[in-house]
């Protein structure tokens, strides 16, 4: 058998059809037949269905409808055929019927063979009850129409087949492209939406409560039916709960409602889905194989049938494959984030919008001249009475909320900067340019247009850039960095040795300042020495690549000075100040003293005392090294000089401090070397007398 699965592409076979199937010379026979149709239509609809139940899907699907259902359905069936031998059918109605019945057999996962074989046991049953030596003439028309019906159908699932595909092509590319995990979710939920079969679909994760917290929805009802499940007898969904959500998060499998009004399951939570029109589900566990689901995704039907055929089996698959693994590719960057209720994100995206973003400044402190030579702005968001600080609110912001951020943000920034140097106070700002900037113009645009629309001269800011593995494949870091400086403001490579930020770029990515993370001074006190030996050395590459080096994160006035003590340019944390509104920068920067920070004499703390035995270290190593060095004595040999006394190695600077363990550290390195274990055990008793407080 050969099926025509294109009917509007041959226009001389629909020509044909239209003569040979529909048209006034019909209607004599066809009138008689619909009148012993609708005399035996409903026995004839009975035997199809006993026929029908032969057949496993189709038995598998009758067996979860309710008895009303059921009985909507025969109706539906009897309406159907009456429509079929109607003599006033035309092709374009016949048409759109059949492409309808058809769709809906695809949703609901009836195999196509099993339709095709369906129709046949339609046309038997038709036959049984309808005497063809009446009717033959009728009968064979009918039977026509119905192989064109057949057709027709078929049509619609090669559609929804095609769509289907074409929906998991636009996941994948998502899957690759998308920078974060809300990102995933808000565009997956709205491609998903789109898809025909789907009437709405959610993702959610439990949170500390097992409450589930949906943070991405799409579909007309899909709103309004979460919030009816909150008042439903079942309350809102929960990890624990029999709903197929609650399942598929405990059992890391794809778990199903094939019907919410027959699954004994579901009753607490049928009102809802009825309201919502909702009448099957899928919950989709995004889970490794053999792991722990991080997150469900819930596709919702307006049709009983769970997404059962073997081709939606399969879609449901593909989509699980394609979101696990972006999430894997995520989690390698910066784990996932806490749930937001997806109301919470959208109120957070409106209040963006409105003049809710807050900057506040945090002073960054010259250590040279002691004085305050910028701020860094830093987003905050006033949700009524509170204010949320970035950890809070950006894990729910889309690419375009960070955009909008970045572009008010800047704005403010340097309303602000002019309005502090009316004021008489010169402080540049510094300015948040997220990753997602990379590869979209929309960041440079808006800079420039600022900097024109606020006449801030550009050296006046500067832009900290966090160099992370969530920059976009692809984009040319040097190359827009490079067109971010031809606008003429500095650029700050953020967080540097936070693990993020690249070292081995620092060479050749334009940064003019480079920013150490907090993470690194914020270590326990035995680590002190590891601390400032990292800061030191920082430092030093920072400076040796010529860039400016501010320390973040400084919290206590002993570290401050020993990273004084180690050269750092700049620093900025809770000891100079915490991050304030801009009406209240004004008054701090009004009544600030500059620091002043210990000379090399007076007494010192244990701190700043372990910065100056890095420094002495330093020349000391240098010391060895031109003592040891073969190019030196071979100089000297050929230049016909006398060997020459060994210089003396630098002096420790630590005073009268228990000079003999002084002494002995010294010894240690000049007889057995610095990497050596006796100048390790020297230099940890000295260290030990030295951090005594
Ligand atoms: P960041 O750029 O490293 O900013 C410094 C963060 O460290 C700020 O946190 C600041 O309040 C905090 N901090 C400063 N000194 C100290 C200290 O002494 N001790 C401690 N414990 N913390 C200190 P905040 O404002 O919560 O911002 C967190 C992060 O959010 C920022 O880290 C930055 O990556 C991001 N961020 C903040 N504002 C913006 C913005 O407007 N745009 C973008 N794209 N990112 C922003
Ligand atoms: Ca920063
Ligand atoms: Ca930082």
């Amino acid at each position: 058998m050969t099926w025509r699965t294109s009917g509007t592409d041959d226009r001389d076979d629909d020509a044909d059809d239209t003569l040979h199937l529909y048209g006034p010379a019909w209607q004599p026979a066809l009138d008689r037949l619909a009148a012993e149709l609708r005399r035996s239509g409903r026995a004839i609809v009975d035997r199809f269905y006993a026929g029908l139940s032969t057949l496993p899907r189709s038995r598998q699907f009758l067996d979860v409808l309710s008895a009303d259902e059921l009985g909507n359905l025969k109706a539906h069936q009897l309406q159907n055929l009456l429509m079929l031998a109607t003599p006033d059918l035309t092709f374009e109605r016949h048409r759109a019927i059949a492409l309808h019945v058809g769709r809906v057999h695809a949703i609901v996962g009836l195999p196509a063979d099993e339709v095709i074989l369906g129709q046949e046991a339609l046309h038997v049953a038709v036959r049984r009850h309808v005497d063809s030596a009446v009717h033959g003439e009728a009968l064979a028309l009918l039977g026509r129409r119905l192989i064109r019906d057949i057709a027709w159908q078929i049509e619609s699932y090669l559609r929804l087949k095609g769509a289907r595909y074409e929906t998991v092509q636009q996941i994948t590319q998502l899957a690759w492209d998308v920078g974060s995990y809300t990102d995933l979710i808000v565009e997956v939920a709205q491609t998903l939406g789109a898809h025909d079969e789907i009437a709405g679909c959610s993702f959610g994760r439990p949170d500390g409560h097992g409450k589930f917290r949906f943070e991405s929805i799409a579909g007309a009802n899909t709103e309004s039916y979460f919030a009816a499940l909150e008042r439903s007898a079942g309350g809102p969904i929960n990890s624990m709960d029999a709903g197929p959500v609650g399942r598929a998060w405990r059992s890391a499998k794809i778990e199903r409602c094939v019907n919410f009004s027959t699954d004994p399951r579901m009753s607490p939570w049928r009102p809802a889905a009825r309201a919502a029109g909702f009448r099957s589900s899928v919950a989709i566990p995004l889970a490794e194989p053999g792991g722990r689901p991080v997150a469900v995704l819930t596709l919702h039907s307006a049709l009983p049938g769970g997404f059962v055929s073997d081709d939606q089996a399969n879609f449901l698959v593909q989509l699980q494959m394609l979101l696990v693994s972006a999430i894997r590719r995520m989690e390698n960057q910066d784990g996932i984030t806490r749930t937001v209720r997806y109301e919470t994100r959208r109120r957070w995206a409106e209040l963006l919008r409105s003049d809710a973003l807050e900057m506040h400044y945090q002073p960054v402190v010259d250590l040279k001249s002691g004085r305050v030579t910028k701020v860094e702005a830093l987003a905050r968001l006033r949700d009524g009475d509170r204010l949320l600080t970035p950890a809070v609110f950006f894990p729910a912001l889309s690419s375009d909320d960070f955009l909008e951020l970045y572009a008010r943000g800047l704005r403010q920034a340097l309303a602000q900067r002019a309005g502090w140097l009316r004021a008489g106070f010169d402080v540049g700002v510094s300015v948040n340019l997220p990753s997602g900037a990379f590869g979209d113009d929309r960041y440079f645009d808006a800079t420039q247009r600022a900097l024109s629309e606020y006449a801030c001269p550009s050296p006046g800011l500067t832009l900290e850039v966090l160099e992370t593995d969530e920059i976009a494949s692809g984009a040319n870091v040097l190359g827009e960095l490079a067109r971010f400086k031809g606008l003429g403001i500095r650029l700050a490579e953020d967080d540097l040795g936070s693990g993020h930020s690249s070292l081995t770029r620092l060479r050749e990515l334009p940064f003019d300042v480079i920013k150490i993370d907090r993470s690194i001074v914020t270590l326990a006190d035995d680590d002190a020495s590891d601390v400032l030996r990292f800061v030191y050395q920082l430092t030093r590459l920072g400076h040796s690549l010529g860039k400016q080096v501010i320390v973040e994160g400084v919290e206590n006035r002993e570290l401050l000075e020993a990273i004084a003590t180690l050269g750092v340019d700049a620093v900025q944390g809770y000891v100079i100040a915490r991050p304030m509104p801009a009406a209240d920068l004004e008054r701090w920067i009004a009544q600030y003293q500059p620091l002043s920070l210990p000379d090399h004499s007076g007494s010192h703390s244990p701190l700043v005392r372990l910065a100056r035995l890095l420094l002495w270290e330093e020349r000391l190593y240098l010391h060895l090294a031109g003592m040891a060095s073969p190019a030196r004595v071979g100089a000297d040999e050929m230049a016909g000089r006398p060997r020459r006394e060994p210089a003396l190695p630098p002096e420790l600077p630590f005073g009268s401090i228990d000079t003999a363990l002084q002494q002995a550290l010294v010894d240690a390195a000049l007889e057995h070397g610095m990497i050596s274990p006796e100048y390790g055990a020297a230099r940890r008793r000295l260290v030990g007398v030295l951090t005594r407080r």
